[in-house]
């Protein structure tokens, strides 16, 4: 299933198939209520999903938030994927997006992670049909390029996202234009979990603020009920973990074994803090490397994030807010950071007996790609298709989990590469992530079969995990994004086959296309409501 990405949407029943058919909307039988504990944005989508599946059946949810534990308060840029959570909710962006500063997001550029010349940056490109009319020639020409033919094959030029970011441009195109352009969005991550909560209420979940203090387990190990610090009990036929990093029931309670990645994504520390909102508006997310881990830059409408992602073991947290200020300008402002501790991993079974982790305490992969929403959409609609088809018995679970740990191990590997490949050369940190071989075996193989000149399309599609996570056309992207290729002394001419493409021609193409979109600042100002028309699939193998 290398498509996950292909629509931004997918149904759970296709991706974990059920051994039992689904019967009618009979609702799951065993399942009257579900508490969620934690209103961080993962509770809240948990919520509104359930809400969505549940409610109307007879289900009641209810969600209980600390009054002293706050939410993380980060988390600004998301996938593609966000887009079909409001769309499935029934929400448009012109409700949604004013209400949190959001801005639209066509891609990530990276900065600096390559020092190779000409791939000193590059752009991972949220694709589109629109990409349809350049990607077998951007295919093409990567593929000779490994082979030795002298052809451009940096994905910047190939993809019409990449050309609406330089530009500054909207995802959204003129109403002649028929093309659906996907993209992600940047957005305040407190102003997005109160929208999420208000959205919640609206649709019937109950809220209530209590401090939950520890669950008790019946005879068969599952929770049998949380008590609260004023001493209530509480107790649901099923709970739902969303408490950030403390996982107070997947793993404090249940004790599930938890799965590092330390030893691939060494980043576990964060410096955040917000600059002014100046000049035109961004439409990416720019992730630029430092010295001992990168930097984010996200356009809100009245501000900008940013913060610094980086290795405890490499640099401490004054240096690090010292690097991050030093770049921003901000070394005498007044304005405080935020710093953040980040678990990066998984726990092994996502739902345990009667609880389902959502969010940071079911794992957490670092933001380089933004993953972490998107994990959570994934996890709580497949669960909801569980739910909704009575799917509840031992075997879902290992069939469940089995899903969404691969889906970790795909994103992971794919963020692996990011530092895998980098060619910094300036800091033991860069060195050490380069000659990493604790990278798992699916990557080896995918690294060993680019560098042979072959095509990585088997590769990618025999690979579960790697498949899932991404399209094979983001992983021809990164490879060729941060220049694997020969030595550029070492190309030669390219045959009259390998130069079957003209670069004039794609330019051309790409140009004419980005003249059907706006400026990204005008478009905010008034936002289109969602066109009728279906998302076509595109798609190269
Ligand atoms: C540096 C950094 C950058 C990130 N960037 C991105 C990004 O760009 N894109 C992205 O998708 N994700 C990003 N993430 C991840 C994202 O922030 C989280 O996945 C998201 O906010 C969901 O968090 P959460 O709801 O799981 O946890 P939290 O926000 O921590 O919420 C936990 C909730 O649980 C409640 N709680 C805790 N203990 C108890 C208790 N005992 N009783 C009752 N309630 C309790 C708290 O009150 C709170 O409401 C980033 C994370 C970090 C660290």
């Amino acid at each position: 299933m290398a498509s996950l990405f292909m629509n931004y949407s997918w149904s759970a029943k296709e991706l974990a198939p059920s051994s039992r058919p689904a019967g009618p909307a009979a609702g799951p039988a065993a399942v009257r209520s579900v508490v969620i504990v934690g209103g961080g944005t993962a509770g809240w989508m948990t919520a509104l999903i359930l809400a969505r599946s549940l409610i109307a059946r007879g289900v009641e949810i209810t969600l209980l938030e600390s009054p002293t534990v706050a939410t993380i308060g980060v988390g600004e840029g998301s996938t593609p994927w966000l887009r079909d959570f409001f769309f499935r909710l029934g929400i448009e962006e012109a409700e949604w997006m004013p209400q949190c500063n959001a801005t639209y997001k066509c891609g990530v550029r990276f900065d600096g992670w390559s020092r190779r010349p000409g791939f000193e940056s590059y752009f991972h490109p949220f694709v589109s049909p629109l990409d349809n009319l350049t990607m077998t020639q951007f295919v093409h020409n990567a593929e000779a390029r490994v082979r030795g033919a002298n052809l451009h094959a940096h994905p910047n030029r190939f993809f019409i996202a990449e050309r609406l970011a330089a530009a500054r441009l909207a995802p959204k195109p003129a109403e002649s234009f028929p093309f659906d352009i996907w993209h992600g969005y940047h957005f305040d991550a407190e102003l997005l979990a109160r929208f999420l909560h208000k959205k919640a209420l609206e649709r019937g979940v109950h809220h209530r603020t209590c401090h939950v203090t520890h669950a008790t387990l019946d005879e068969q190990g599952a929770i049998a009920s949380l008590v609260t610090r004023a001493g209530e009990t509480i107790r649901a036929d099923l709970y739902v973990d969303c408490t950030g990093f403390a996982g107070l029931l997947i793993e404090k309670a249940l004790k599930t074994p938890y799965v590092s990645f330390a030893d691939v994504l060494f980043n576990d520390r964060a410096v955040a803090l917000p600059t002014p909102a100046e000049g035109p508006l961004p439409s990416e997310t720019v992730s630029t490397a430092l010295r001992h881990g990168w930097a984010w830059k996200i356009p809100l409408t009245n501000r900008y994030g940013n913060g610094y992602v980086y290795s405890s073991h490499f640099c401490s947290a004054d240096e690090a807010e010292t690097e991050l200020r030093e770049r921003l300008g901000a070394l005498d402002a007044q304005t405080p950071a935020r710093h953040l501790k980040m678990r990066v991993g998984r726990v092994t079974q996502h739902w345990n007996k009667n609880c389902l982790a959502n969010g940071l305490s079911q794992g957490f992969i670092e933001p380089l790609e933004a993953t972490a929403l998107m994990f959570i959409q994934i996890t709580a609609t497949a669960f909801a298709e569980y739910l909704e088809r009575g799917d509840l018995g031992p075997p879902a679970h290992e069939r469940f989990n089995r899903f969404v740990n691969e889906l970790f191990e795909g994103v992971r590997d794919y963020v692996v590469t990011h530092f895998k490949t980098n060619t910094r050369n300036d800091t033991a940190y860069w060195r050490e992530n380069a000659a990493n071989e604790r990278i798992s075996e699916a990557l080896k193989q995918l690294y060993f079969t680019w560098t042979r000149g072959k095509s990585i399309v088997a590769r990618v599609r025999e690979h579960t995990s790697i498949g899932k996570a991404y399209p094979i056309v983001s992983w021809y992207a990164i490879l060729a994004g941060m220049g694997i290729f020969p030595d550029p002394r070492e190309l030669h001419a390219p045959t009259a086959t390998e130069a079957r493409y003209e670069m004039a021609e794609i330019d051309d193409l790409i140009e004419r296309s980005a003249a059907n979109f706006s400026d990204h600042r005008r478009v905010l100002a008034n936002i289109p409501p969602r066109r009728k028309e279906s998302l076509t699939t595109y798609f190269w193998w």
